[in-house]
């Protein structure tokens, strides 16, 4: 036995740098030597990265060098833009172009990168296990830990959903792409009977969010721009896009002068909106639906778009298996410091689609709200007070602006003795209503580059005081010695979101919802402020050039319409 395990070391020295041994609850190597032996100060702690989407970038951007031994981990070696991911899967813009390669984005700070997945988390051990696509699972050792693995499609376990693509990843765009030049090459053999060139050439999009629509919105733009030109074969009015909507409209989450617009303009563009109906099941070549009134219907389909809502991740799932306050089924909850609940100290912090905080209770901070609002100080909110309130309360919970958005009418309910003036126990009445409406953050790159920020930020500072020695001042800690040294999280500010507005593209035209009732639609120029704002959000000048590019190529010579 003894030899056996000689030899097993001896082969493991060879496979290995000396420095890996093993060790961890499933004894897995443990890959310890990603400190840089000629870093001037080897104790620094590690911090450890999972994901490279939105949040784990907007880390990374605004962490400081020299703070930590970095490391990020991910499956893709690579940062997606995806609210220009529509745009990839009809051509309209080429799929490297919103890639940006995680080692330039990490060279800055010196970080190192692993291609690997993580798969589960031990606590009390402070490891990661990882498994790369090829070779064995070993752990990573954190000192601080972020996850930010984003999230899956939500299914609902709707039978036949294999049938359906997602659009979440580069190489969805790229198989939707495929698939959407297939239809049209097979529709156009003179061998194709009518029925099934019929079938070839409906589109459904499940699920009227910004990602269904904006994906029929290009959809239609290359109907109308390239399909006309290059197919001649095949007249637009064959061509069928539809959309089912579970609500009563689509785009929901906007102001409803959003909704209506994009409708009304999905309508002149015959992209057909099928609202209140709920998917039953998707059979291999047509779709089974259930309208409000009980009415079941059936659509022929040659692809379907699945785009209803977001799932947790199997890591995600796996860390709220194992640890006891974890008990949304969406995904993990965190304190308003986003430190990942459950876990003893502040070594863990999830961000991003992964992630949910749990909420204060508006209602708690009542007293609050009513004296800053109060700004006469007579006890009482007039209209004027109650409307300042109204936007700070929506501005802070975006969730909650479609209840604050009619201040006036919500101001004369819950007015209920009719005196003009919103009273304590009134404005209490109101919070409550809200508590029960309120949700937790939108699942969108804004929240998670806004947490991501936050937190890079928060990581140098505690680093910078752990360094130091030195806290910020806090009369608590600074004058008691026999206290315990507060956690330096605690002493920083936490977490708070502030909403900038939802923009989305809808077929040569585009709407923005700044919140607080401020809406823009319009045709070609706000096409152009929804471009220019996106190639502001770039993280590098190479993509931001290469969207310039593409876009103006698409101008010049229409959309590249070659299968491969
Ligand atoms: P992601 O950006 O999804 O990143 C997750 C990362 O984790 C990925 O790199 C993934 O490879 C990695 N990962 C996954 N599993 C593991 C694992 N086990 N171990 C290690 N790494 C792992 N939001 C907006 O605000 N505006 C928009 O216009 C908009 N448009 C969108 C359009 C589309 C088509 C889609 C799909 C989303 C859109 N969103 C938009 C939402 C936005 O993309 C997400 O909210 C955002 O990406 C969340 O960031 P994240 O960092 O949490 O996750």
């Amino acid at each position: 036995h003894k030899h056996a395990e000689a030899e097993n070391n001896k082969q493991e020295s060879k496979k290995f740098p000396s420095s890996l041994k093993r060790g961890g609850p499933k004894n897995l190597l443990v890959a310890d030597h990603l400190i840089d032996e000629d870093d001037s100060d080897i104790n620094k702690p590690r911090l450890v990265i999972l994901g490279s989407g939105w949040g784990a970038i907007s880390v990374i951007k605004a962490l400081e060098r020299d703070k930590y031994h970095i490391t990020l981990v991910s499956p893709q070696n690579y940062f997606l833009f995806t609210p220009l991911l529509p745009s990839a899967t009809v051509g309209t813009l080429e799929t490297r172009s919103i890639l940006e390669p995680i080692r330039s984005l990490i060279k800055g700070i010196s970080a190192h990168f692993l291609e690997a997945k993580a798969t589960d988390i031990c606590i009390n051990e402070k490891l990661v296990e990882l498994s790369p696509d090829s070779g064995e699972p070993f752990y990573l050792p954190y000192d601080k830990l972020v996850i930010a693995v984003g999230s899956l499609s939500i299914t609902y376990g709707i039978e036949g959903i294999e049938h359906c693509h997602f659009l979440k990843s580069i190489n969805d765009a790229r198989r939707i792409r495929k698939k959407i030049m297939d239809n049209f090459e097979k529709a156009s053999l003179p061998t194709t009977s009518p029925e099934e060139k019929k079938r070839l050439l409906s589109f459904i999009v499940c699920g009227g969010g910004p990602t269904g629509v904006e994906f029929a919105a290009e959809l239609y733009d290359f109907l109308t721009e390239d399909v006309v030109r290059y197919f001649p074969l095949i007249l637009r009015n064959e061509v069928r896009v539809s959309i089912i909507q579970g609500q009563d409209h689509i785009l929901n989450t906007y102001d409803a002068k959003i909704s209506d617009f994009a409708e009304k303009k999905f309508r002149r563009d015959n992209i057909n909106v099928i609202t209140n109906a709920r998917v039953q099941k998707i059979e291999p070549n047509h779709i089974v639906y259930k309208m409000k009134d009980g009415e079941v219907k059936e659509h022929d389909y040659g692809l379907v778009l699945w785009s209803t809502g977001i799932a947790m991740n199997p890591l995600t799932k796996t860390i709220s298996e194992k640890l006891e306050d974890q008990k949304n089924t969406r995904a993990l909850i965190t304190d308003n410091r986003l430190r990942l609940k459950g876990v003893p100290d502040s070594s863990v912090y999830a961000i991003g689609d992964c992630s949910t905080i749990e909420n204060p209770k508006l209602v708690n901070q009542l007293m609050q709200f009513f004296v800053d609002a109060d700004e006469d100080k007579n006890g009482r909110l007039s209209y004027n007070e109650f409307q300042v309130l109204a936007k700070k309360i929506s501005r802070r919970y975006p969730i909650t602006k479609s209840h604050l958005k009619k201040a006036d009418i919500l101001f004369a309910s819950y007015d209920k003795d009719k005196s003009g003036t919103i009273e304590l126990e009134e404005l209490n009445a109101m919070l409550e209503d809200i508590d029960k409406k309120l949700t937790s953050l939108p699942a969108t790159a804004q929240v998670a580059h806004q947490q991501g920020k936050y937190l890079g930020k928060k990581l140098n500072q505690i680093a910078a005081a752990h360094n130091a020695k030195i806290y910020p001042p806090s009369s608590d800690y600074s004058t008691d010695t026999d206290k315990p040294e507060p956690d330096v999280d605690d002493l920083l500010p936490p977490f708070s979101y502030a909403h900038f507005g939802s923009l989305a593209y809808v077929g040569n035209a585009a709407v923005a919802d700044f919140g607080t009732g401020w809406t823009w639609m319009g045709g070609m120029s706000a096409v152009y402020l929804w471009r220019s704002v996106y190639l502001s959000e770039q993280v590098s000048f190479r993509t931001r050039a290469l969207l310039a590019l593409d876009w103006s190529k698409r101008f010049l010579f229409g959309r590249d319409i070659s299968k491969f």
